[in-house]
């Protein structure tokens, strides 16, 4: 099940980050993912769920899910479109020449993550993962 190791992929590295800022349990988590991965969003929350109810410190942990569409620019024309089921065919001059534009990163925005020990404010610290996926300056 793709959506499962998605989530748990998520979880890990979630987790990771979280007990590097040492907090104390992760209240969401922001994640980016390209139209092109072919992500099932209600699988991946539910399995996201699953999966976080198993470990202490993500239970409760909100997901968010922006699903970035996948798009392409035609190296004939120039035309930017839409790729359907990953079919890179220009709709303007039907050349299969395109540059992928943006729908297949995979990232984590950002997390909220609960330091109980620092109470400032109470509403958490911003952790801001670093953008690991190739950009290609979409728009
Ligand atoms: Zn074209």
């Amino acid at each position: 099940m793709h959506e499962l190791s998605i989530a748990d992929a998520i979880a890990g590295v979630v987790t990771e980050q979280a007990t590097l800022y040492q907090a104390t349990c992760v209240k969401s988590v922001h994640v980016r993912i390209g139209e092109a991965n072919a992500v099932d969003t209600d699988a991946l929350l539910f399995c996201f769920e699953v999966v976080a109810s198993a470990q202490p410190m993500l239970s409760g942990a909100q997901l968010a899910i922006d699903i970035v569409p996948h798009r392409a620019r035609c190296r004939h024309c120039g035309k930017e479109f839409h790729v359907v089921q990953c079919i890179m065919q220009c709709p303007a001059c039907e050349s299969w020449e395109a540059d992928v534009l943006s729908g297949t990163e995979f990232m984590i925005q950002d997390m909220e993550i609960d330091c109980s020990d620092t109470q400032e404010g109470g509403d958490g610290e911003h952790a801001q993962c670093a953008d690991r996926t190739e950009h290609s300056g979409s728009q």
